[in-house]
C-alpha cells in the first residue's frame, strides 16, 4: 500500500466553463457569498439563537464575476445557468407528452 492510499484530499466547490475563443475548459474556485449569520439561519430555517459555524459559512458560495482564461488570457463576464427558468404562466402546457 502506497502513501496515497491513506490520503485524503479535500475538494472543494468549483465552476467550470469553455472559452468562446480558444475553446479551452476550465475550472475555477467559487467565491465565499457575502452573506450574514442571520441570513443563514433563515436559508437553513435555523432559530436566532442556533449557532453558525465556519463550516456553515464555507457551504454559502456563490460564483466569480469574471473568469480568465489560463490559455489565451481572455476574460469574460461570468453567468450561471437558471437552474429553475422561469415558467411563462400564459404556457398552456398539461404535463403531456405531445404537447412538447
Ligand atoms: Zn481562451
Amino acid at each position: 500500500m502506497n502513501e496515497a492510499d491513506d490520503m485524503q484530499i479535500e475538494l472543494h466547490h468549483a465552476w467550470s466553463w469553455t472559452c468562446p475563443v480558444c475553446k479551452t475548459h476550465s475550472y475555477v474556485e467559487s467565491v465565499r457569498a457575502q452573506v450574514t449569520d442571520d441570513e443563514i439561519r433563515a436559508e437553513l430555517g435555523y432559530d436566532q439563537d442556533d449557532e453558525i459555524t465556519e463550516a456553515m459559512r464555507e457551504d454559502f458560495i456563490c460564483a466569480p464575476d469574471i473568469v480568465t482564461c489560463t490559455k489565451c488570457d481572455g476574460s469574460f463576464m461570468a453567468k450561471i445557468r437558471d437552474v429553475f427558468p422561469h415558467v411563462d404562466e400564459d404556457d398552456d402546457y398539461d404535463g403531456d407528452e405531445d404537447d412538447l
